[in-house]
């Protein structure tokens, strides 16, 4: 066998990245877009001594799990993976995804899964998007999104998992560049000025928000631009942000404020965030409800906890929490965010909720380390943690175990991780008590997860 050689092949599984996998020939072989049950002619593109991939080139016997997806561009996308799976089939395949990791890294044998929370319509649920803007080989100025792994853009400005008026809006801008002769930025040569649109939208609230990250510091007829976008429904924040460097960071350091507010405003459950065009934020509203209940209620709080949250970010977990605790205190290494989340802290009128900037595994440990004034160290009765998909430092598990509060409640983005920390802190007294996958992400294969741990021993 070699390179560019076609077989037909059944596929049988499926990988972590949502690939089709098969065998030919005693060969493992990776097939990206196609589905378990899938009768498919596949071409060889890399070979490796007992494993390869393929290209799917054409399916003879459709998996009864496909759905039709609905949009055009899901295969050359690097966005969706798995849009082309029935929906009920991505939930199995991300709860089957997180109990395989509990499993296999984490070493768990009895795993308390709870039904995963699907959402109901899982299309148009992400209130962010950022728009590569360039330009084609017709010189036409087009916006969409990058094709999986390249930084080629397909042109699409109606992108399955966003909102209807990110259409809008860049059919606005890109109208505008035109007649105004406004280039769009170009990443081989570093030339040409706008590199992005940046599009937010409050799902509670209506409230719209565009920032045109520019290779600059101002457009041409700006006040144009401002009068066609503001007339928009919910339009609240136009801003331009300007980033110079040549890189793969979306955003600069400066924000120009156009017109309207500096923010829009939103909400999850009953509390209310500013959101800036640099504030992480969650993508899915609808979800990260969803989520923060399930965090709560695994926080099983009754007004007189000591709860930390650590990697807050904005404080939406912290401010959540504090509405049921005595007191909550955040950690978070972005000193902005931290910024943020006292804002929201006080726009809310809450004044349970303290915020510290630094690494979580710096910040928890000296804390702990040094007494108060009564002679206390840092105490908690339950430990919120979040973090980034590299999940917690070994540092900070540690301290956990010192403080040994009654409950952990691990929010997680990557499971691998999740069960990783998770052995660390049942290998230390604590006892594995619930799980839930949580799937903020539909159409990817991407998901968050929510689990419990409690203290087994006194
Ligand atoms: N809980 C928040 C944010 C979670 S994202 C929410 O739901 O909105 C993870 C956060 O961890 C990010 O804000 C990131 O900036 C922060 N972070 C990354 N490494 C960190 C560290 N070592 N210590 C503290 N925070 C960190």
């Amino acid at each position: 066998m070699e390179k560019n050689t076609e077989f037909v092949m059944k596929i049988e599984d499926m990988g972590t990245a949502g690939e089709g996998i098969g065998k030919h020939e005693g060969m493992t072989f990776f097939v990206k877009d196609a589905l378990i049950g899938d009768v498919a002619r596949v071409r060889v593109t890399k070979l490796k001594k007992t494993y390869g991939y393929a290209r799917l080139m054409e399916i003879l016997e459709p998996s009864p799990d496909r759905a039709e997806p609905p949009c055009a561009f899901h295969r050359q996308c690097g966005g969706c993976q798995i849009q082309a799976l029935s929906y009920e089939k991505q939930l199995e395949f991300k709860q089957r995804k997180v109990e395989g990791n509990l499993r296999r890294i984490g070493g768990f044998s009895e795993i308390p899964m709870e039904p995963i929370a699907g959402m109901e319509y899982p299309f148009h649920y992400r209130n962010k998007a950022q728009f590569p803007i360039g330009t084609d080989a017709d010189g036409h100025i087009i916006a969409g999104f990058y094709a999986g792994r390249t930084h080629r853009i397909i042109p699409n400005r109606d992108c399955a998992l966003g909102v209807p008026q990110n259409r809008q809006i860049l059919d606005i801008v890109i109208g505008y560049m035109e007649r105004y002769h406004v280039t769009a930025y170009d990443e081989m040569s570093g030339q040409g000025l706008v590199r992005h649109v940046l599009i937010r939208y409050g799902f509670r609230t209506g409230e719209l928000m565009v920032c045109l990250i520019v290779n600059g510091s101002r457009l041409s007829h700006e006040d144009v631009l401002v009068k066609e976008l503001c007339v928009l429904p919910g339009m609240t924040s136009i801003s331009l942000n300007s980033n110079r460097e040549k890189n793969n960071v979306i955003l600069g350091k400066e924000t120009r404020l156009l017109w309207g507010q500096p923010y829009i405003t939103d909400y999850i459950g009953d509390v209310k965030y500013q959101i800036s065009p640099v504030s992480f934020y969650q993508v899915n509203p609808v979800q990260t409800e969803v989520m923060y209940k399930t965090a709560l209620e695994y926080a099983d709080l009754h007004g007189t906890e000591t709860v930390w949250d650590l990697y807050c970010g904005i404080g939406t977990i912290s401010l959540f929490l504090a509405q049921k605790a005595k007191q909550v205190y955040g950690v978070e290494i972005v000193a902005q965010a931290i910024e943020d989340a006292r804002r929201n802290a006080a726009l809310n009128g809450i004044e349970n909720a303290e915020f510290f900037v630094g690494k979580a595994e710096e910040v928890l440990p000296e804390f702990y380390e040094k007494e108060d004034r009564a002679g206390r160290k840092a105490y908690a009765d339950v430990i919120v943690v979040d973090p980034p998909r590299k999940g917690c430092d070994a540092r900070l598990l540690e301290t956990i175990l010192a403080m040994a509060p009654k409950r952990v409640v691990y929010v997680s983005c990557d499971s691998a991780t999740l069960a990783r920390d998770l052995k660390v802190l049942c290998g230390g007294g604590y006892r594995l008590a619930r799980v839930k996958v949580v799937d903020n992400f539909c159409q990817t294969v991407h998901t968050e997860c929510v689990v419990l741990v409690v203290r087994a021993v006194e």
